[in-house]
């Protein structure tokens, strides 16, 4: 059996019957894929709800190389980097576009799968490549952008049929044409003369503000995805919540905030046993240390049926909940 408590941001005190940690591509012609076999990051972004009964591969690749072109920098990425050091690294070495995700908790890798954003950014206007190992058939190839399927928060690498891809590295393309994207309320106390610097320092001052540090108090970022919902049942819910806030996505549908959502509904104090909503960001579900995974998904459980009786929207996690065997389905 091995520890997963510190495998994984949550830290719920869960075990696997088998881990691997990969820190070379050479390993990869040998591993052996089951049905069972998860493969995992920093762990930012799954938890470990129960012992899990099958093989964890954690990725621990590591390397960069960095090329300049005419109008852009080129940057391949090991999977197995930490996110956030490399945004300080491309930032301070001038080349700038991340900025706006500092802080994010996870590796490189993780980044596609759930094609991080926040202030108005998404990884995905910056992925040119995802290499990708293929466990079963033991072969490597590259998914172009279009190919990786990104969406909020989401891409071909969350579907379940592609669960035995591993990504190897990510090739970057940061133009050197560059402004400041201060879209976001947060940012926009910011001149639009900002360098990338002043805008990573704030960024990492708000989230430091706002959002619970994981090695402080444990939690796996939002917990919840902000629905997008039709433009007609946003105007049904305005006529009765007037102060919702909304947000565009496309001619059709709008984005609701699902902490506000959650705040509104009153949940924010919700707590059972040692499992709770944060105190600053009711989109963040907190392990205040003695936490299990029952606890997690009563709450999480909780929290979605109520939305859905007040609002009549489904609120979906953004966070992977593994069971014993597999994701939790949650409807
Ligand atoms: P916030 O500024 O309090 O805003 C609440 C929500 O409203 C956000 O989730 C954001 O959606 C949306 N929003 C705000 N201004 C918007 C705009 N101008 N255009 C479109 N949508 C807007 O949010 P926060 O909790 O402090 O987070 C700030 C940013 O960091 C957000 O982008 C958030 O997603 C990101 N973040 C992500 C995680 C994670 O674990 N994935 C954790 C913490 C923060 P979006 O989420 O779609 O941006």
């Amino acid at each position: 059996m091995f520890a997963l408590q510190k495998r994984h941001t949550f830290a719920l005190p869960t075990s696997a019957k088998e881990l691997i940690e990969i820190t070379d591509t050479e390993q990869l012609g040998e591993l052996r894929y089951t049905p069972d076999t998860w493969i995992l990051g920093e762990g930012s972004n799954t938890i470990f709800a129960a012992d899990y009964a099958g093989q964890v591969l954690v990725n621990k690749l590591r390397g960069m190389v960095i090329e300049e072109a005419d109008n852009a920098w080129l940057v391949r990425v090991a999977a197995g980097e930490n996110w956030h050091d490399l945004v300080v690294k491309l930032v301070h070495d001038g080349m700038p576009g991340f900025e706006n995700l500092a802080l994010i908790p996870g590796s490189v890798g993780a980044a596609p799968v759930q094609n991080i954003g926040a202030y108005g950014v998404e990884i995905a206007t910056f992925i040119d490549s995802v290499n990708v190992y293929d466990l079963k058939q033991h072969r490597q190839f590259s998914l172009s952008n279009a190919e990786c399927e990104f969406g909020y928060r989401n891409s071909i690498f969350k579907r379940s049929e592609y669960a035995h891809w591993l990504i190897t590295a990510v090739q970057f393309r940061l133009p050197k044409e560059w402004l400041a994207n201060l879209t976001y309320p947060d940012l926009a106390v910011l001149p639009q003369q900002a360098s990338a610097r002043d805008v990573m320092e704030h960024v990492i001052q708000v989230r430091n503000a706002k959002l619970p540090n994981p090695n402080e108090l444990a939690n796996a970022g939002s917990f919840f995805k902000n629905p997008i919902v039709s433009k007609e049942q946003y105007a049904a819910l305005a006529e009765q919540h007037q102060d919702m806030p909304v947000y565009p996505v496309s001619e059709s549908h709008v984005k609701l905030a699902a902490g506000w959502l959650i705040d509104k509904a009153g949940l924010k104090a919700l707590r059972i046993g040692d499992i709770g909503v944060h105190s600053r960001q009711a989109l963040v579900l907190v392990n205040h240390g003695r936490g299990t995974g029952e606890q997690l998904r009563a709450l999480a459980g909780e929290i979605i049926r109520e939305i859905k009786r007040i609002y009549g929207v489904d609120l979906e996690p953004e966070v992977r909940v593994l069971g014993s065997s597999g994701l939790i389905a949650w409807q």
